[in-house]
């Protein structure tokens, strides 16, 4: 069975890392953010998809994705989304050593610095990170995990399950991972719709971060 929502003992022992926004009883707002683009045509998807509910989110981009996508990026800003640092190259925080991660990092930090776009921090590929990471970096980036991973990349999933466990979990304060990613595509293209209008639906505010 896929896990979409993070069981709470996570939270409690990485402290550190963002897990959710914290919120005000009154509060409605619902935080939507996208991994691994921008990605032609897909970004482009999900930013009409926003743009229909007046939603606003956080894309957590991969450097050499921006390099290559330069008018996607403008796009997203233009239109008052977010961007965060994602790595350069999708680095695996288990695969590299810590200097070749924080060199990632600082490559995308660079490129985001380059286009003067104001980051909101930092997103983990594959939400991995290790001891090392936790101590060196959650002190120098607000590093953004979520409390609802959709699973959209995962193709054994049905979009009505993900839909339906968007519906159960998503609530104020909620983190939302998607990605505007190919492989993610077939998925995405239906559940971001469904999401944004169960959203509107129930009054919750879709924010950037
Ligand atoms: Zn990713």
């Amino acid at each position: 069975m896929f896990i979409h929502q993070i069981p709470r003992i996570v939270p409690a022992l990485l402290p550190k890392l963002i897990w959710s926004v914290p919120v005000s009883e009154e509060s409605n707002e619902v935080y939507f953010t996208f991994d691994d683009g921008p990605t032609p045509e897909i970004t482009n998807f999900v930013l009409d998809c926003l743009a229909k509910y007046k939603a606003k989110a956080t894309f957590f981009c991969i450097g050499k994705n921006i390099q290559d996508n330069p008018d996607i990026v403008n796009s997203i800003i233009q239109e008052h989304h977010r961007i965060g640092n994602h790595t350069m190259n999708h680095a695996n925080a288990w695969k590299y050593t810590m200097d070749q991660y924080k060199k990632d990092i600082q490559a995308c930090d660079e490129i985001i610095v380059e286009l003067k776009i104001d980051s909101v921090g930092f997103r983990p590929p594959y939400g991995r990170i290790n001891s090392e990471i936790y101590r060196n970096l959650s002190s120098q980036y607000p590093i953004y995990m979520w409390s609802f991973l959709s699973g959209d990349y995962n193709h054994d999933l049905s979009t009505k399950s993900i839909i339906e466990a968007g519906k159960k979990h998503i609530k104020p304060g909620s983190i939302l991972v998607f990605h505007d990613s190919i492989k993610a595509f077939p998925r995405l293209k239906v559940v971001l719709p469904a999401l944004l209008d169960f959203c509107y639906q129930n009054h919750l505010t879709v924010k950037a971060l």
